[in-house]
């Protein structure tokens, strides 16, 4: 059966690389769903991955429940989705501990999340390391078979598949499946400073993002203050014109038009890059408004949110031990 499984860091609040490549897809899966589906859409709130770097507690308490209202008011229904917090279901830790067993050091050291992260540190977490293995184990304890995420996670899904595979091979039995993912046409946002990097929640600089809940002031400060090129007019041209294009990206993700019909637009009004930051400001402004106003309705409300994750917990560990059940008995532990 088809099982959608995807995760979230509160390591910060979403930003629209979360949103476009990931969340919104999750959301279109969700209202696609018969109701009361036995297999519903499974959302994790991942905490244990976002202590992989160091993270004052506090932050991280108060990110949790951002996080939790921020997907709330785009649309995921606990109703309809089961919307949980990875510390809550403790077969995470132990199935990551089996599914290890089944890595080499080659495999992990490969991975570019980890390059980009460990780069500079001068002691390196275990934890940043073995991250594609917890990973890994969120999917597959739920038996997750499509996997909705931004481009920049593509290598550790197959990763998880290159696991799965040795975990079937080593006990003899297609007990895995070999998760795939669900790629939006919008899978990389670039960060605003920056347009060889994406956007992250981790980076330092908040002016590189524009998250879900800034205010209407700061999005057009941030996106005024955005790199781009020297070239006054607008043009659209991803690989010569990265910093601009993403704008343009931004604009097209937005409404129902294509990038190329944007930059024709703008050259046909002669637009100037100011003029055209000032306007994409104002798209996205009103495409997050509604967003906004159900977050801040939400996020004061702790009784509901933990009402909501312990739910999602309750849901997600009943499937979850059974299926840790069935892999300990593979394994001969059970
Ligand atoms: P962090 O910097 O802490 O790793 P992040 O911004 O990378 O945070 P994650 O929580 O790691 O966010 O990832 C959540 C989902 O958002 C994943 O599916 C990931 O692929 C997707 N995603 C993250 N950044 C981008 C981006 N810039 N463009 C498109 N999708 C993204
Ligand atoms: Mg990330």
């Amino acid at each position: 059966t088809k099982q959608v499984y995807s995760g979230i860091q509160p390591t910060s609040i979403p930003h629209l690389g979360n949103y476009f490549g990931a969340i919104k897809q999750w959301v279109d899966i969700q209202n696609k769903q018969r109701p009361h589906q036995s297999n519903p859409l499974i959302i994790s709130i991942v905490d244990l991955h976002a202590i992989t770097m160091p993270k004052d507690p506090r932050l991280l308490n108060d990110y949790i429940y951002k996080c939790a209202a921020t997907l709330l008011s785009c649309g995921i229904d606990p109703e309809r989705t089961i919307l949980y917090k990875q510390s809550q279901v403790a077969y995470h830790g132990q199935l990551s501990w089996i599914l290890g067993c089944r890595v080499t050091l080659p495999q992990l050291s490969r991975m570019h999340q980890y390059k980009t992260k460990s780069d500079g540190l001068s002691e390196v977490p275990l934890g940043l390391f073995t991250y594609p293995v917890l990973q890994a184990a969120d999917i597959l304890l739920f038996r997750g078979t499509h996997v909705p995420i931004g481009e920049d996670q593509l290598q550790h899904l197959e990763l998880c598949r290159s696991i799965a595979e040795k975990f079937n091979n080593a006990y003899g039995i297609d007990f895995f499946p070999r998760p795939v993912p669900i790629e939006s046409e919008f899978t990389r946002l670039k960060s605003l400073r920056d347009p060889a990097k994406k956007m992250s929640k981790s980076d330092p600089d908040a002016g590189s993002r524009i998250e879900l809940v800034d205010p209407a002031d700061i999005i057009e400060k941030k996106i005024r203050k955005s790199v781009t090129d020297s070239m006054r007019l607008i043009s659209y041209d991803p690989k010569g014109r990265p910093g601009l294009s993403t704008l343009i990206d931004l604009e097209a993700a937005c409404t129902d038009l294509l990038p190329e019909e944007i930059a024709e637009r703008c050259l046909l009004q002669a637009t100037d890059k100011a003029e055209y930051k000032k306007h994409v400001s104002k798209v996205l402004v009103e495409h997050l408004r509604p967003i906004q106003a159900k977050y801040s309705r939400l996020i004061d409300d702790k009784k509901y949110l933990n009402s909501i994750l312990d739910d999602g917990a309750r849901r997600a560990n009943s499937i979850a031990e059974n299926n840790f059940r069935q892999i300990c008995k593979i394994v001969g532990c059970g």
